[in-house]
């Protein structure tokens, strides 16, 4: 992340309302440990770390839509009449703009985790970490899912319909 980069971040967190952050809904769990609550700088960068991955949860959904209807247009007498170059290159600048907005939201990810991190020094080294209802912290005591410390930024968390799971089908289905 360069300079520029970093300011628009802190612009963009800036920027949040602090009154309409809504927290998570999940209650703490068993085996789950509450270290605190977040900070408002963190409820801010969880607000933009959530809406970026429900946005892109709607974007793929919608491109999957998409690329639906077409396969199925090509499958009616309506093809002929049908500009499929034009499908293609419209098709090609949603995917673009989906990569651009994942990018930009796995780097929000990455920037809330670390964060909430820094403000649980005593989680630093804790494998698996979460948000739960009223904004509390928590480590999550598991042996049957031991990621190596560090190793959670990659872990992603857009699983079932619309997901990025979906997108790489959607890519599949183009070539
Ligand atoms: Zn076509």
């Amino acid at each position: 992340m360069n300079t520029e980069e970093l300011l628009d971040l802190i612009e963009l967190i800036t920027s949040v309302h602090i009154v309409k952050i809504k927290a998570s809904t999940t209650k703490v769990g068993e085996g789950e440990t509450v270290v605190g609550k977040l900070n408002d700088t963190n409820k801010r960068l969880w607000h933009l770390f959530v809406e970026a991955r429900n946005s892109l949860e709607v974007q793929a959904n919608n491109l999957r839509i998409k690329q639906e209807a077409h396969q199925a247009l090509h499958e009616t007498a309506e093809v002929k009449k049908h500009d499929c170059a034009a499908f293609h290159a419209e098709m090609t600048l949603d995917l673009q703009t989906f990569e651009r907005d994942s990018a930009h939201a796995d780097l929000l990810k990455q920037v809330f985790w670390a964060a909430v991190r820094l403000q649980f020094p005593e989680i630093l080294t804790k494998p698996q970490i979460g948000v739960r209802e009223d904004f509390q912290v928590v480590w999550i005591n598991s042996d049957k899912d031991e990621v190596p410390a560090g190793a959670h930024v990659v872990r992603i968390t857009l699983e079932g319909p619309g997901s990025l799971g979906s997108l790489a089908e959607i890519l599949r289905h183009r070539q």
